[in-house]
Parts: C-alpha cells; structure tokens; sequence
C-alpha cells in the first residue's frame, strides 16, 4: 500500500469498549505495512492537548486482541470543547507531524474529531461504544462484549432468584439508547424489558406481564432496565406497592465495560482499524468507519452524526411478543 503520509495518532476517547485495544493493535500494524509510523496519544483528546504520546509499534501492540480496556487510556476532555483547548491540539498536531488522527470512541468523539478537521487535521473516527448507537454503522466495538458479560451476570442472578421464587430488576447501561437492554432481555428470558426509545406505560409493561407470568404458573420474573429509561429503585419499588412482591434491584454498572472481549469484538475491531489506516492512506478525511451488512464502509463524519439509530423494529417485537406469551 503506498501512502501519502508518513505518521498518524491514534486516541481512545469516551467510555472504554471492550476490543478498542484489538483496533490500536490494528492500526498500529496497518500503519507499519503502509510504511507509516504510528503514534498513540493517552488519554483520549487531553493527551493530544498536553502532547502525550507514546510509538506504537508492530511489536509493542502484541497480544492486545485479547485484552479488555484501553492500553492508551481513555477521557473525557472538557477543554478540548473549548476553542483554546482545540488550539493546542492543533498545534500538537502539526508539532508532531501528525498527518491523520484515529480517533476510537462514540459519537462525542466523532464529533472532537469534526473540529480537528475543521482546522485542517485528517480525521477518521472508529465506533467504539458498548451503547451500539451510531447510526451509521450496524456494529460499534464492545456491544457483543458487553451483552455477554450482561447476560453472564444475571444467569447468575436468574438461579439464585429462582431457587427463592423473586423477582430481580436488573439495570444495564445505556442511558440514551436500549440495544444492550433488549438484546440482553431477550437473551435471557426477561419477564419484561423497559428502553428509553419507547414510553414505558408501567401497568402494562411491568404488571400486567408478572401478572400473566405468574397466572402461567411462573414463580420467578427477570425485569431488565436500560439506565436512561427509568430508575431500576422505582422500578423495583412500583412493584413492590402495586403487586406486593418484594424485588431485589442489581444495578450492573462498569462490570459491563471489561472483560476479554469476544471473537466478534476482536475481529470486527481489528478489520475496522487496518480500514481505518486505509482510508487515511487514500487521503480521504473527515471519515467514520462503519460495518455494513458485514461489509466495510466510511461516511462522512457529518452526514454519521446527523443519522439517528432506532431500535430495529423486529428485535422489539420480538421482545414484546417473548414478554407476552
Ligand atoms: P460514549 O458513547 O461512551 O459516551 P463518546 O465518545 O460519545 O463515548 P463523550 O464523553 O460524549 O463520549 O465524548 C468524548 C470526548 O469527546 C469529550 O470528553 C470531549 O473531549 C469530546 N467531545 C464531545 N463532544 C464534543 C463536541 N461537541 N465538540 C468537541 N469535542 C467534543
């Protein structure tokens, strides 16, 4: 492959995704092959404020696809929202050489990465959110991940609940969007899962379902909640006043951030990197990568972060048609 450029960053930023380390594997190859050298900038958007670098190379990113987290740190970087913050990312870019940024991360990433590119920094974001919300891409890094680890949890919590006859209200992440909620609900037989896409109309989607399980002669109910969608404690309270069970409430929090991420989080990261490297290498810029019916794809960083992501229609009614019958 031969390029154009002669050296790229490549930054985590946001919250960490499982297999975001398996794409820094695979940028930094992708880059070696393109005769290009690599570096990777710490602690997402503050590193590129504060010039904190560190070379990849093909031997310093061994054995990463395995490993959960992110060996470049992650942030949240509230200067880098402001225009002097912007300024001195700038300015470490062109101190560095930089001639591309690789920015791994969801769609506030995507759109630091827009204001790099405005000041004329080449720019190509890579999905990395467990949330599986940019609408651009059918896949981000981490979701498969993160469901796993989700539906591990509450197998557990499923035997203990049924050995005891209880009902169990489990709160996952996702605070604006219910992928993982009803990938995971449906996964595990939920008595009912409540989204922050859909209006949550409390007597028929959580009692009357108990209500019917229980007249089928079920003896334990499995209530999954995505954080954004309503609090899990108000949850497991209602049920408490309105049908006189008394819930235990799990909230699962960051145990669904970690984790050796699975064979489609290794795979999917590692093809979104090298295409990420490829897309740079052809001077296109200002690029989101993105899977497309299992084929590699880039939009316009813009155009992505104008789309919306629904649930798929078909995977809700699934899951109403399962927490009905
Ligand atoms: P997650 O989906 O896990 O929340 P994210 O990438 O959306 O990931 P954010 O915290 O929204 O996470 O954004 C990460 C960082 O991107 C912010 O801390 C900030 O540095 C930068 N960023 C976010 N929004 C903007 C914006 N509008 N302009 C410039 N930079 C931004």
């Amino acid at each position: 492959m031969a390029s154009a450029i002669n050296r790229i960053g490549v930054l985590t930023s946001g919250g960490d995704a499982p297999g975001m380390n398996a794409a820094i594997r695979a940028v930094a190859r992708a880059s070696a092959v393109a005769g290009v050298q690599c570096l990777g900038i710490r602690r997402g958007y503050n590193g590129l404020i504060n010039g904190d670098v560190t070379e990849l190379t093909p031997d310093s990113v061994g054995g990463l696809t395995r490993r959960g987290g992110t060996m470049l740190y992650t942030a949240r970087s509230p200067e880098f929202m402001t225009p002097e913050g912007q300024k001195k990312a700038v300015s470490t870019c062109r101190y560095l050489g930089l001639d591309g940024i690789v920015a791994i991360g969801g769609d506030g990433t995507f759109r630091g990465a827009l204001d790099l590119s405005a000041h004329g920094v080449a720019v190509v974001g890579v999905p990395g959110t467990i949330d599986n919300d940019i609408a651009c891409t059918h896949y981000s890094i981490g979701f498969d991940t993160a469901c796993n680890t989700a539906i591990d949890c509450i197998d557990k919590l499923s035997d203990t609940m049924q050995s005891h006859e209880r009902c169990s209200v489990v709160e996952v992440m996702g605070r604006r969007a219910g992928h993982l909620a009803l990938y995971v609900g449906i996964a595990v037989g939920a008595t009912a899962v409540l989204v922050p896409e859909r209006e949550v109309d409390f007597e028929r989607d959580v009692v009357e379902k108990i209500r019917r399980s229980r007249i089928q002669g079920r003896n334990h109910f499995i209530i999954i909640v995505a954080e954004g969608c309503i609090r899990a404690t108000d949850v497991g309270r209602r049920i408490q006043e309105e049908i006189g069970l008394d819930p235990r409430v799990t909230i699962l929090g960051h145990i669904q951030r970690g984790g050796r991420p699975t064979a489609r989080d290794r795979v999917t990261a590692s093809r979104m990197g090298v295409f990420a490297v490829e897309t740079l290498a052809a001077g296109r810029t200002n690029r989101v990568v993105c899977i497309v019916n299992g084929e590699m794809r880039d939009f316009d960083i813009n155009e992505a972060l104008s789309m919306h992501k629904d649930l798929q229609d078909s995977m809700y009614n699934t899951a109403v048609t399962l927490t009905t019958g």
